[in-house]
């Protein structure tokens, strides 16, 4: 890129990857006032990583990025659009793990927000996590929390938690996700039915909205933006800090999974388990999801490698003979108080259950492990090149009531016909009570319901027939009735925006001209711009 300085101030235009902005978007910023600019970098490196992320399918320059190195510079930049006769877009990028862009900015500027974690440790502040706790005079017991940077990566606030003996109760698979991030979409996974998604378990937000303003929020101070804000993609604020509510943290983990041939069975008893989950004197499972195993040479994946190798040919076998093996995890949380419980505890609650005999498997791990558990598998394709190929991915919300017509159109006649699937097809049911429909995030209008994910890798050359797959699903489950949504959505048009909002939509539109009136904030996600 060039950069060139005009009087008191400096002015940006962009020429490196100019080919990857069409006509009509601005190719300049307008001039910002020096200090800020001095922190915007448009050489070809921050250009070319700012342009891309996890999915590695779509590409889109921005004219300069930010590497803030404290919250003012963040606030400062959003004055300037906001102030500007000709404003510029932006968007808060986390670790980049979208698929789609999501978190680009086309012509604008991208927020490096890890730069904030980055001058945070240099500064011997080793992370952005700070653990308080208050007496609660209702229930008699101290209720603890955690004030996290939105940049804060979820190992982090892990290891800076459990070092004094408390977590978080909700979490991803994957840990090295921003705060900011996940809670713009939901954060899901095993505990999602238990403890709600990540987004249930915020206790108040510091955002800075699309007119450069900072406010804290919280469901009794500007509820409407603490609302808007948490699984509303980036559009109404940047989120700088969150408090999240923590519990004490257990040590160890009893970590089992279970095959089953027959969907049936396998859906009855993971919504038994999940709806029933406190049965006798049980504390119940604390996770759960569901993995399909198709014929992929291994029933291990990267995202954790489970099963025994002595029983590989034993469980492929099974594979090879139903062509679907539906594979049920769950994990029970334990610590020295509760050891000699729990083994029995599991006997109960996992007792009658219709799983195919002989092919159970425990494994007794550290809590810290479970919850790191993808991390491995991440550092050994990071080794092989692996890390980097394009994802096509695609997460659904299913409800419940054609979950089972789900399997037989997609997974029976669209995966297993293909046979085209590299990759993960995970397959959990979670509890809609345990979500807040105030807040954006959009999910099915069902009691329970069902997180869909197919998180594929594919080569540089063919992602594409992995898209036309994802199309092929999105379609049966149009013509069939199936009324979906996507999870970490990607949309072009503004009707399927509105559809996927639903009755959400109008007030969401409200709240964009109420907190980012001039809809400077994550372009990419692409639903005002
Ligand atoms: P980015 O991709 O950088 O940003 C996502 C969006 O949020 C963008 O629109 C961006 O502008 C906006 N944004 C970023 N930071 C902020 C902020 N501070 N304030 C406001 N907006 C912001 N998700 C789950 O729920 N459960 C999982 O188990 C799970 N596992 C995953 C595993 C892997 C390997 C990967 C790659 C992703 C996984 N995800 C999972 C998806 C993940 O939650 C989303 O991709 C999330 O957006 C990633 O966070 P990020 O920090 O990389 O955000």
């Amino acid at each position: 890129g060039v950069i060139s300085a005009v009087g008191k101030s400096k002015s940006y235009s962009y020429s490196g990857s100019a080919n990857f902005l069409p006509p009509g978007l601005p190719k300049s910023l307008p001039p910002l006032p020096n200090l800020l600019a001095d922190m915007l970098n448009s050489d070809s490196d921050s250009i070319h990583f700012a342009s891309s992320d996890f999915g590695n399918i779509v590409r889109h320059a921005p004219v300069a990025v930010l590497r803030p190195s404290s919250l003012n510079d963040v606030i400062s930049l959003v004055k300037s659009s906001y102030g500007s006769s000709t404003p510029f877009t932006i968007a808060a990028r986390g670790c980049g793990h979208s698929i789609r862009g999501q978190a680009m900015a086309h012509g604008g500027v991208v927020v490096e927000m890890l730069s904030l974690r980055e001058h945070a440790m240099n500064n011997n502040n080793r992370g952005r996590t700070v653990v308080s706790s208050v007496y609660d005079s209702h229930t008699q017991k101290n209720r603890h929390y955690a004030d996290v940077g939105g940049d804060t990566l979820w190992i982090d606030v892990l290891h800076e938690t459990t070092e004094q003996g408390l977590t978080p109760v909700s979490w991803t698979d994957y840990l090295y996700l921003t705060v900011g991030g996940t809670l713009s979409n939901a954060g899901i996974s095993g505990q999602t039915f238990r403890t709600g998604p990540q987004i249930s378990n915020v206790q108040e937000l510091d955002v800075v909205t699309g007119t450069g303003e900072l406010l804290t929020c919280s469901p009794s101070n500007n509820s409407e933006l603490f609302y808007a804000v948490l699984g509303g993609l980036g559009q109404f604020g940047i989120i700088t800090r969150a408090r999240i509510a923590l519990e004490p943290a257990p040590t160890r983990v009893k970590w089992i999974r279970m095959l089953y041939k027959d969907f049936g069975d396998f859906t009855r008893d993971q919504e038994r388990l999940i709806s029933d989950n406190r049965r006798k004197q049980s504390k119940g499972l604390n996770y759960l999801e569901g993995i399909l195993l198709v014929n992929q040479g291994s029933p291990d994946n990267w995202r954790s490698s489970f099963f025994p190798p002595s029983e590989h040919a034993r469980i492929l076998g099974l594979v090879k003979k139903h062509g679907i093996i539906y594979c049920l995890e769950v994990a029970m949380y334990y610590d020295d108080h509760y050891h000699d419980y729990v083994d029995k505890d599991l006997e109960d609650l996992l007792g009658g259950l219709g799983d195919i005999p002989g092919f159970r498997f425990t494994k007794d791990v550290s809590y810290v492990d479970f919850l790191n558990r993808v991390r491995p598998g991440e550092i050994q394709l990071q080794s092989q090149g692996l890390w980097d190929v394009p994802h096509p991915w695609l997460n659904l919300f299913v409800p419940r009531s054609r979950i089972s017509d789900f399997n037989d159109g997609v997974f029976k006649n669209i995966v297993l016909r293909n046979n085209i699937t590299t990759g993960i097809i995970l397959v959990y049911p979670m509890n809609r009570n345990k979500w807040d429909d105030r807040m954006s995030a959009a999910i099915p209008d069902e009691e329970v319901f069902y997180t869909v994910g197919f998180l594929q890798a594919s080569g540089f050359h063919d992602w594409q027939e992995f898209d036309q797959q994802n199309r092929q699903i999105i379609q049966f489950c149009e013509e069939a009735g199936i009324s979906i949504k996507q999870y970490l959505p990607h949309y072009r048009t503004r009707e399927d925006w509105a559809k996927h909002f639903g009755i959400k939509w109008c007030n969401l539109c409200q709240q964009k001209t109420q907190f980012d009136p001039k809809k400077i904030l994550s372009p990419g996600q692409m639903i005002f711009s």
